[in-house]
């Protein structure tokens, strides 16, 4: 294996001052790889100015570093070029904007198509349009497993669907997505189809061209970036075709009272100074996680997985959601312990050092389907070992023990 997960733990500067935390929150926000801090120490130490403005060196600098960034996220998603990557704060923000974007193209009656196992962020954005737009939402259900059920997809793409806007893997059971099985049902109708896939990206570069997809987005925080950046990938044909969500400075070629004329895309959808240190942090952040030997690193996530699965398992009135098979999975893994509350559950292995999440996971229609008001999740990655799924399962122990 050419992967050793200790060093790779050095490289992540909390980790390595941080002694008896086992951090298992990763799907919530993934650690800063030093390189990426790095890069971003780096640009507000010798090239912080303002983009796209100035005429001086240090503001060319600037706006080297900021497109170069730009570049590097598109090799990481293999976009066709930079051009198709727009920056945003957050995937959040990637997805208010193609919803509002999108949404302004399409007719009263159109349809919309996300799944029950939406983050709220792919899920209230295009509820919005209901009101603004008369556009109808349409629901594809989950499969008990909480995977996207792909048997429904004939009833639930009509000629009508405009969008199928699906999540790339479930923050909650990490069920990764058929993609192919959404573009195929898409294509048949001449829909589009826009994956959320805040998850994914920690767990490796994408393919957005092979996914066949035409909108991708992501956030920093949650693949070793810094926080307050996101992408919104989209084709070029179609961002050009869309109109801008906020408008302002460095967005406009031409402002007179009449009519804007407004840049081409990204530009055209990053109003205001973009966070541009941010974005160079991003840019290292993916750069580096290009050259890392992910059929290794999957290996190891995947051991970790199926070993605090086996501990879940022995684990009386504990109930796994999600797929049983890893295949279908990232190692991010939700459970509701009958009579415990996550919330208490979560405290009790704070208190020992071990981070997890409890509570809804902003993903409330699915939890409701699944048939739990909450679940604590382990979020597992790379940088993690035996000895913090060990630690879990010994806290997990200790925690039924006090609480029931
Ligand atoms: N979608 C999914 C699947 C997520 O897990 C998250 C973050 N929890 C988001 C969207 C929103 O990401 P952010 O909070 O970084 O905007």
């Amino acid at each position: 294996m050419n992967f050793d997960h200790r060093k790779m733990r050095s490289e992540f500067p909390l980790l390595a001052s941080a002694s008896g935390l086992h951090y298992l929150d990763n799907a919530a926000t993934s650690q800063i790889h030093q390189s990426a801090l790095d890069a971003l120490v780096r640009h507000e130490t010798t090239s912080r100015a303002n983009v796209q403005r100035g005429s001086y060196a240090l503001a060319e600098a600037a706006s080297a570093a900021y497109e170069g960034a730009r570049q590097q996220v598109a090799v990481f998603l293999n976009a066709a070029s930079a051009e198709e990557v727009v920056f945003t704060s957050g995937a959040t923000a990637a997805l208010n904007l193609a919803a509002a974007s999108l949404g302004a193209l399409m007719k009263p009656g159109d349809e919309v198509l996300i799944s029950l196992a939406e983050h709220h962020s792919n899920f209230l954005p295009w509820q919005q349009l209901k009101a603004r737009y008369g556009i109808n939402l349409r629901l594809l259900p989950v499969t008990a497993e909480g995977r996207l059920d792909l048997a429904a997809l004939p009833d639930c793409v009509s000629e009508r669907c405009r969008l199928i806007a699906v999540t790339h893997a479930s923050n909650v059971t990490g069920a990764i997505t058929d993609v192919a099985a959404i573009v195929a049902a898409a294509r048949r109708v001449g829909a589009r189809v826009l994956l959320d896939g805040a998850q994914r990206v920690q767990h490796g570069p994408v393919d957005v061209q092979a996914l066949g997809v035409d909108f991708y987005a992501c956030s920093g925080h949650k693949c070793f970036a810094p926080g307050g950046i996101g992408v919104l990938w989209g084709r070029a044909e179609l961002l050009a075709a869309m109109p801008p969500f906020m408008t302002g400075g460095g967005m406009v070629a031409q402002v007179n009272l009449q009519e804007p004329v407004f840049l081409d895309p990204p530009r055209r959808f990053e109003a205001g100074t973009p966070p541009i240190a941010q974005a160079v942090g991003l840019g290292a952040a993916v750069n580096w996680m290009q050259g890392l030997p992910w059929e290794d690193i999957h290996r190891h996530e995947r051991a970790l997985a199926v070993r605090l699965l086996q501990g879940l398992a022995a684990i009386d009135g504990l109930r796994l959601l999600g797929p049983v098979n890893m295949e279908q999975r990232l190692p991010v893994l939700s459970f509701a312990i009958e009579g415990i509350h996550p919330h208490d559950l979560c405290q009790v292995l704070g208190d020992r050092g071990v981070a997890l999440r409890g509570g809804h996971h902003c993903a409330r229609p699915l939890l409701e389907f699944l048939g739990v008001e909450g679940a604590s999740r382990a979020s597992i990655t790379f940088y993690n070992d035996e000895s913090d799924i060990d630690a879990l399962l010994t806290g997990l122990a200790a925690a039924i023990g006090l609480l029931r």
